[in-house]
């Protein structure tokens, strides 16, 4: 049984609130925060964090070396010492040696202290920077979970609401007889956004590029007569009612 013509437009018109139900929802979906970003963010600051705090263990062991360096100095210098003030070296150049050789080893404890000192400040302040970068790596981390339980949450809800519109459409799909308009409709749609056909509005405007059409045009297609295309978009102009 064939129905009239603009009755398959009405039903086309009805099949095309459908469509956009299930385009609407296919964009918001598109344009949700997969949080691709924010785990590339995540990423790179773990990179920075680990190679901050490779550098703060470097710097630490370098303080290490100079306490160590310190400690041998200072060891020797004590023992140099006992030996000055043992009474067992009584040459006056052995002893004029021993001085010369403690007054040395003075100033190279002088000049480890200030390497230590140095080296102390520099690895603190390299453990401080890691330490930052580690908190930063924490906070991506939880940005990265927040935006990704949110996506999922909207990517289950969305499919649903897609999946929800598949019988519908088969309904309203079913409704229309003309196979033939039904294919112009579905290529048009796949061409322009997802629209292939809209209503001729009482001010003569096309319903999807809302722009004025000519009288005769508008009139036609608010007849539903005869298939008119939109001069402008090329859309299929239906009926509104
Ligand atoms: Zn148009």
């Amino acid at each position: 049984m064939s129905k009239s013509l603009r009755d398959d437009l009405l039903s086309l018109l009805a099949l095309q609130v459908v469509d956009s139900q299930i385009e609407k929802a296919k964009a918001t979906l598109a344009a949700t925060d997969n949080g691709a970003a924010a785990l590339g963010a995540y990423n790179t600051k773990k990179k920075e964090a680990e190679a901050l705090r490779a550098l703060a263990i470097k710097a630490q062991s370098e303080q290490k070396d100079t306490e160590l360096k310190l400690e041998t100095i200072e060891t020797k210098r004590k023992h140099e010492e006992k030996r000055l003030y043992s009474g067992s070296v009584t040459g006056s150049r052995e002893l004029e040696n021993l001085q010369k050789e403690l007054d040395m080893l003075v100033r190279q404890k002088d000049a480890a202290e200030e390497n230590v000192l140095l080296a102390m400040d520099a690895a603190a302040e390299a453990v401080s920077l890691a330490e930052t970068a580690e908190k930063e790596q924490l906070l991506q981390a939880s940005r990265f979970k927040k935006v990704r339980a949110h996506y999922e949450a909207r990517h289950k809800e969305l499919t649903a609401e897609i999946e929800s519109l598949k019988a519908p459409r088969i309904a309203a799909v079913a409704e229309v007889s003309s196979a033939e308009l039904l294919t112009r409709y579905d290529n048009i749609r796949g061409k322009k956004q997802g629209v292939g056909c809209a209503p001729v509005g009482s001010d003569d405007a096309c319903g999807a590029c809302h722009t004025r059409i000519n009288t005769q045009a508008a009139d036609a297609g608010r007849r539903g007569e005869s298939i008119v295309f939109c001069e402008h978009c090329g859309r299929i102009l239906t009926p509104a009612h």
